[in-house]
């Protein structure tokens, strides 16, 4: 990065507004620009952006305003431009604000659309394509993992600390997600250099 800094450029992207939109946004920052304020939901476990002004749509009920509750961890997501190991195809849903996994064919299930998810805003601009790393195929050690993806709605939950996983909520039949057939995938806490 020529000139300006990795901090800044985490600012950068934090700062901008809908930036998990991001084809805009994210393409015109440098491509170290690893983007934070994704967090688990404390209620269905999904991964979803936080950075949006909304909680989107959470598929655990209707507590307050219906969206997603956030657990207080802020991770990182890598981005195509970002590159390095793992897995690519996760992308961004506008309407319930989750990370869900576009190679399948299959839309999923959205607890705010029927349609399923749907890799861009209501308002239009495409989502960022981001790169999940596995324990299988990551760019280094560290991370932390135990994150899987489930095969009824494609979105990526948090398995970690949840040995029966029991609690959390797929929004295709209200409830558990499944972890069968999924990779076992790693985050990374924004800030941190493991
Ligand atoms: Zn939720
Ligand atoms: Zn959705
Ligand atoms: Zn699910």
């Amino acid at each position: 990065m020529p000139n300006i800094g990795r901090r800044t450029a985490l600012r950068l992207v934090a700062g901008a507004s809908l930036a998990a939109v991001g084809g805009l946004a994210v393409t015109a920052q440098p491509a170290q620009a690893l983007q934070h304020l994704w967090g688990t939901c404390t209620r269905c476990r999904i991964l979803w952006f936080t950075g949006n002004g909304t909680r989107g749509g959470c598929p655990a009920g209707d507590i307050l305003d219906g969206g997603h509750h956030f657990l207080g961890i802020d991770w990182m997501l890598k981005t195509v431009d970002d590159g390095g190991a793992g897995q690519s195809g996760w992308q961004w849903c506008g309407y319930c604000q989750a990370l869900w996994f576009t190679g399948n064919g299959t839309s999923g299930a959205c607890p705010s659309h029927p349609n399923g998810h749907w890799p861009a805003g209501p308002s239009g601009g495409p989502s960022t394509v981001y790169i999940l790393e596995d324990i299988t195929n990551r760019d280094r050690p560290g991370g932390a993992s135990g994150f899987r993806f489930c095969i009824k709605c494609n979105g990526l939950w948090d398995a970690v600390n949840n040995t029966l996983y029991t609690n959390n909520v797929c929004p295709l039949d209200r409830r558990p997600h499944t972890l069968w057939g999924s990779g076992n995938y790693v985050l990374r806490r924004f800030g941190s250099t493991r």
